[in-house]
């Protein structure tokens, strides 16, 4: 079924909004920052206007009173004929109120009186501090003007005199209009643009994501063979496809030792099964005496035992797989071990004619091991050494050990493996056949090399072999003693790697 795609629960719609909303943060953070810096640095300018204007009203402006009466008022003293001083004195006059200490104005120009006169409390406040006082005042059209108010003294006497300068803010505020239209314009523009960008990068650094769960859905027990292609670039994305492609590979490997596993086992469940059925069958119809039938039940009988043993060895190899057999370690002396298993092939090793010899050549060889898993790997190797030496040769076991290491060595003077064998040799179900031969039954399952192999992995040691055809073959154990840290084991599969 097809998966329904919800756009605003993907990674890429989140990574997009996440961006946009703190690009959007970020911008809006700036632009009010650079407005306020705007603003202060305006209203400074505007200050540093009205203290040079003040200068000029301190130079050209005198409170004087007509002569023996004290009748004071403002006289402004500058060149009539300077266009200059004229010009300067004019601008200063165009926003002024000059008043006397209670609230009379002696002078007001135009613009002043639009802004409308201060109170004489404010007056009163003014002339009581020697520190100028700043304030807004708005015109009856709400356009702002910066006011400077302070005092001059009068000539020849102590009044202090109210001075009040302006200085329209129009301009100012203009163009701080023009900067927030300007930023609310361009913000949502940028913000879009960023998004949109956002999007398509987002969308193209996810396509491998994308990818890798296309193929993932593609991926199914019988075509585990796909790979995701790296792209080369060595980010993480790429080591990402490339960890998803190890473990496709792991699946692979696993998948194909099942359907090897399952192969073989039927394989060789057919056989013994055939070949009961038609002793059975053979019987039924040919047999006429109770010795016939006795000879098919006892011929069927060792088939049967031989379905039984295969079975075991099965289950047992599918127990060591899933990791349901543990390894029951406890500190054990090997020369006590290979002594014991030597001693139990002596009378076999005789039925066959075989000189079965031990050398033991350390004192003490202890380690954490198996008992029960030590001797079955010493008996598969054993059991097979004398099943393959013909009569009069000898198979010798020895011990040595090697710093941390144990050394057990099984060598024969038997007929040996072939060299294009000897890679297979412990796969399961493995038997090497001479040109012409089949798989005999006497010959063995198959499984006992396969157990020597789990067993020594298990114990965290390596087997070997090495062989000559017609001379003989030496199987080379080696495990490492107490102390000794074991080889680490990844999985259950990995165990049975070889087995
Ligand atoms: P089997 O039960 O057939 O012995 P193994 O897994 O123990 O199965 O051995 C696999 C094959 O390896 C044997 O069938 C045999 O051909 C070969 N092999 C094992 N040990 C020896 C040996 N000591 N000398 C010669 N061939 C051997």
């Amino acid at each position: 079924m097809a998966e329904r795609r919800n756009i605003t629960g993907s990674l890429r719609f989140t990574l997009t909004a996440v961006y946009t909303v703190v690009f959007t943060l970020l911008l809006v953070g700036v632009s009010l920052l650079f407005r306020q810096t705007l603003a202060s640095n305006l209203t400074q300018q505007a200050r540093d206007d009205l203290d040079q204007n003040w200068a000029i009203v301190k130079a050209y402006l005198r409170i004087d009173s007509d002569k023996g009466e004290n009748n004071f008022h403002p006289v402004w003293y500058y060149d009539r004929n300077d266009p200059d001083e004229s010009s300067v004195v004019a601008g200063v006059r165009s926003v002024i109120l000059i008043a006397d200490a209670g609230g009379h104005p002696m002078e007001a120009s135009a613009n002043y009186n639009a802004l409308g006169l201060d109170k004489v409390s404010d007056i009163r406040d003014v002339l009581a501090s020697p520190q100028a006082k700043w304030f807004d005042k708005h015109d009856a059209h709400g356009s702002p003007y910066l006011i400077r108010a302070s005092y001059i003294t009068a000539e020849n006497s102590d009044h202090k005199y109210y001075v009040a300068i302006g200085l329209s803010r129009a301009d100012s505020r203009k163009l701080l209009n023009q900067f927030t239209l300007l930023i609310l314009g361009l913000i949502p523009l940028v913000v879009l643009t960023g998004g949109v960008t956002g999007w398509i990068f987002a969308g193209r650094a996810l396509t491998p994501v994308v990818e890798i769960a296309r193929t993932a859905q593609r991926i199914s027990g019988s075509n585990l063979s796909l790979r995701i292609p790296v792209r080369g670039a060595g980010d993480e994305l790429d080591r990402l496809i490339k960890t998803f492609n190890q473990m496709i590979e792991r699946l692979e490997v696993s998948f194909n030792q099942a359907r090897q596993f399952s192969t073989d086992v039927s394989h060789e469940l057919r056989t013994p099964i055939t070949v009961v059925r038609g002793q059975l069958e053979v019987a039924l119809f040919t047999a006429e005496t109770v010795d016939q039938y006795r000879d098919a039940i006892v011929n069927s009988l060792a088939d049967i035992e031989r379905l039984s043993q295969i079975v075991r060895a099965l289950l047992l190899l599918s127990q060591a797989e899933t990791g349901q057999v543990v390894l029951q370690r406890q500190p054990l002396d090997l020369i006590e071990v290979v002594e014991n298993v030597v001693d139990q092939f002596q009378i076999p090793a005789e039925g066959a004619d075989v000189t079965l010899e031990c050398a033991c050549n350390v004192a003490r060889c202890v380690g954490d091991f198996d008992r029960v898993q030590i001797e079955r790997m010493l008996s598969n190797l054993l059991s097979n050494s004398i099943k393959f030496t013909p009569p009069g040769g000898r198979v010798k076991v020895s011990l040595d050990r090697f710093g941390n290491e144990a050394e057990i060595r099984v060598a024969d003077t038997g007929e040996g493996i072939p060299p294009e064998h000897l890679p297979h040799i412990f796969d399961r179900f493995y038997r090497v056949r001479g040109p012409g031969e089949h798989a005999s039954p006497e010959k063995g399952l198959g499984l006992g090399l396969s157990f020597v192999s789990w067993i020594v992995r298990a114990h965290g040691g390596t087997v070997q072999v090495e062989s000559e055809p017609g001379k003989g073959t030496t199987f080379i154990v080696r495990l490492p003693l107490t102390g000794a840290v074991p080889t680490p084991i990844e999985s259950p599969a990995e165990l049975m790697k070889g087995v």
